[in-house]
């Protein structure tokens, strides 16, 4: 059960002084300013004393960061400071990893040993990468999970399409990020004879979960291409040069790219809001956790009682209903049940395709792909909206790469 929900007054005194005003204002405590975080960070008022704390400066918009690997967005598309688009919604930005909550003193604790008081708390700290404890993957094979890592991907493969030799490239998870890794090196580098790339994927199809007509589509368009797709194969180990099967069968691998495996952040163990390492967060139906009072979790970190596909769209959501709950909460009123309003996913496979999935149903067309472009053009334009010079080149230099790089395979341009 929740702890009772704090006995924070109303002020009292009517302030017009602006600090003793900021004192009196109840305060709020954002621990991560991923999509869940900034939402929650956005949706609350200048009525509240708000603090953003996020170990990154910068806010990395995940759902495309595949088309770094084939050059169509480079980093700078990707990233927004954080700073500018919490200060903007009238907030304090405090860059600082959170390693504690001290929930009996109501507050938060960084590394540094900096303490931020709260009357309530969101915690968004997403996931961590996992490698399944597989042998050698955290250190041989590259992660897939944020900007610098597709930027370190897209190198080595420029790399490796220059060399004289044949080079082979292994993709581990054939979810949607390892079909959207392999569609974009597709983009780039198909014509590239000496490039052969295979998926491997442990479920018995690539991206389980959803309609087979997918998994049979992709494998039309690797026909008679250096792609080999394997399935119901799953990696036991992984070394410089190598990545071994289950089945005993070992594949040669120049690069190693280590898709999926998503777990909780230690950091939910280590401040008590779950009892193990692997545990997501566990919440009730309004977000609020089950295991310490006055804090609510919302996107990836969030254990809801009915599980939920860890998706943008969803973190976004449960980070406005955090915002309103935690307020409610303050104001002693009744929080709201978090509500998911599904929406179709959109799955990229380069330029050769894309995939619209809601439900079992599905629509595949190369046209989607702008469909996709245009909810990253207007996402990264609501958390920036273009009121400053700053935020207006921003803008600019993404409409700019979104219409003029051509969505088939742009020129080369990853320097080793
Ligand atoms: C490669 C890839 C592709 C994806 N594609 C899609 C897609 O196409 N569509 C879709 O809907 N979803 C997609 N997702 C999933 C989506 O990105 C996540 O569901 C979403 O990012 C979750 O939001 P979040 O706010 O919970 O966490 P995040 O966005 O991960 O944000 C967590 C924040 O917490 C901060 N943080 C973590 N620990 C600490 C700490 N101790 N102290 C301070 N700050 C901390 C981090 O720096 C980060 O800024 C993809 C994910 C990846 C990795």
């Amino acid at each position: 059960m929740i702890g009772a929900w704090p006995s924070t007054r109303k002020p009292r005194v009517r302030c017009t002084d602006l600090s003793a005003r900021r004192r009196t204002r109840p305060r709020i405590a954002i621990v991560g300013a991923g999509f869940a975080g900034l939402s929650a960070a956005r949706h609350l008022g200048r009525g509240y004393s708000v603090t953003v704390i996020d170990r990154s400066p910068w806010f990395e918009w995940l759902p495309n960061i595949h088309e770094l690997l084939s050059g169509v967005k480079r980093p700078a598309d990707l990233r927004l400071p954080m700073s500018r688009l919490v200060e903007r919604a009238g907030h304090r930005f405090v860059k600082g990893e959170v390693s504690a909550i001290d929930a009996r003193s109501k507050h938060v604790v960084t590394s540094s040993g900096r303490r931020i008081g709260y009357d309530a708390c969101i915690v968004a700290v997403g996931g961590a990468h996992d490698t399944f404890g597989v042998h050698g993957a955290d250190r041989y094979a590259l992660p897939f999970k944020s900007v610098d890592d597709c930027e370190a991907i897209g190198r080595r493969l420029a790399t490796l399409a220059r060399g004289r030799r044949e080079s082979s490239v292994v993709i581990v998870g054939g979810g949607l990020e390892g079909v959207e890794a392999l569609g974009e090196i597709l983009r780039r580098y198909r014509d590239v004879g000496k490039l052969r790339i295979t998926v491997v994927e442990g479920g018995p199809r690539l991206l389980p979960g959803s309609p087979s007509a997918l998994d049979a589509r992709v494998r039309e368009h690797c026909e008679g291409r250096n792609v080999r797709l394997l399935v119901r194969s799953p990696v036991t180990s992984v070394t410089p040069t190598r990545v071994r099967l289950r089945s005993g069968e070992v594949l040669r691998s120049d690069l190693t790219i280590w898709t999926g495996g998503v777990t909780a952040t230690p950091l939910l163990r280590e401040t008590g809001l779950a009892r193990s390492g692997r545990q997501w967060a566990p919440v009730d139906r309004m977000l609020r956790s089950t295991r310490l009072p006055h804090v609510l979790v919302a996107g990836d970190a969030a254990g809801l009682p009915r599980p939920l596909a860890r998706q943008a769209y969803y973190a976004m959501q449960m980070g406005e209903c955090a915002a309103e709950n935690a307020a409610r909460m303050l104001a002693h009123r009744a929080p709201r049940v978090f509500r998911p309003s599904p929406k179709p996913v959109l799955i990229a496979f380069g330029d050769l395709d894309t995939f619209l999935v809601a439900g079992r149903s599905v629509i595949a067309s190369p046209a989607l792909s702008a469909l996709k472009e245009a909810v990253y053009q207007v996402t990264m334009a609501r958390f920036d909206p273009p009121l400053g010079a700053a935020s207006i080149r921003s803008l600019a230099r993404r409409l700019d790469r979104g219409v003029s790089v051509p969505r088939r395979r742009s020129s080369p341009r990853h320097r080793a």
